[in-house]
């Protein structure tokens, strides 16, 4: 599933090719995603330039001269550019073509993603209740502590927690509670400030790190097939349950939290 890391990396990716091109029209070829694509589309996007292309938590905001098109890549989708008019394989679901003669190619197998149209996405239902972005300035260690007070809720729900910090997905919640040796189970509202300010850090350190190994795959977002790099990044606990801890040696253990798989290690985190 693409995370914070991979959309950033497709907004750095396809951000040159669109910001002050033309819109030559919209082909839709399939509706149907979480949400279905409005039939007016290609009527409000034709004609018009694209301005920017923002990211808010995990939707890419392509804003034209008028509205904005909100995209979410869902389970399985991605963006890239192509030639206009390259036929379309299965799952290749939008084109946006633009005057360059390239077009912005939306494919989706699982059809989880959105592709969304409005007047002003800072009202718009989907990012109204956001928290912090967790590469800005408005989010920091310290208010993770304030927001905790009280909280009886594990530690890793808590920070992946959307009203709380944006984007913290499951390998970078799992990543950066090891790397600031706090046990996932932990109740958040009991953690120190110090430790959460260390945990501040990390979670800013992980996601940061996983944006700059994507960089590396900008090249693929022309021609190539989009996939912007999964990162093979080096991770010392997500998805190594029952394996030797990296740094001790001990078994690293399974836990579920807040329905979702968690590992850590029960000497290096407390
Ligand atoms: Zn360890």
């Amino acid at each position: 599933m693409p995370e914070l890391p991979e959309v950033e990396t497709t907004r750095r990716g396809i951000a040159p090719y669109l910001e002050g091109q033309r819109v030559s029209r919209v082909v839709v070829r399939e509706r149907r995603l979480r949400w279905p694509i409005p039939e007016d589309l290609d009527v409000r996007l034709s004609g018009q330039r694209f301005v920017s292309v923002q990211r808010r938590a995990k939707y890419l905001l392509l804003n034209a001269e008028v509205g904005t098109l909100i995209s979410h890549l869902g389970m399985s989708g991605n963006l890239r550019l192509v030639e206009a008019g390259l036929p379309a394989a299965k799952h290749e679901h939008v084109d946006i073509e633009l005057e360059s003669g390239l077009a912005l190619r939306y494919t989706d197998p699982r059809r989880f993603g959105a592709m969304l149209w409005t007047a002003d996405p800072q009202q718009h239902e989907l990012l109204l209740r956001l928290g912090p972005e967790p590469l800005t300035d408005l989010f920091d260690g310290e208010r993770l502590f304030q927001q905790s007070r009280g909280r009886s809720m594990a530690v890793k729900p808590f920070i992946m927690d959307n009203a709380v910090v944006v984007g913290v997905g499951n390998i970078y919640a799992t990543e950066a509670l090891f790397a600031a040796g706090i046990d996932p189970r932990r109740p958040a509202g009991g953690i120190s400030r110090a430790r959460y300010v260390r945990l501040g850090i990390e979670i800013k350190r992980v996601l940061a790190h996983a944006i700059e190994r994507g960089g590396t795959t900008l090249r693929d977002f022309i021609g190539g097939d989009g996939q912007p790099g999964y990162f093979q990044q080096e991770l010392f606990v997500y998805g190594r349950g029952e394996e030797p801890c990296k740094v001790c040696g001990t078994v690293l253990r399974n836990v579920t939290l807040g329905q979702r798989a968690s590992v850590f290690c029960p000497r290096c985190q407390s």
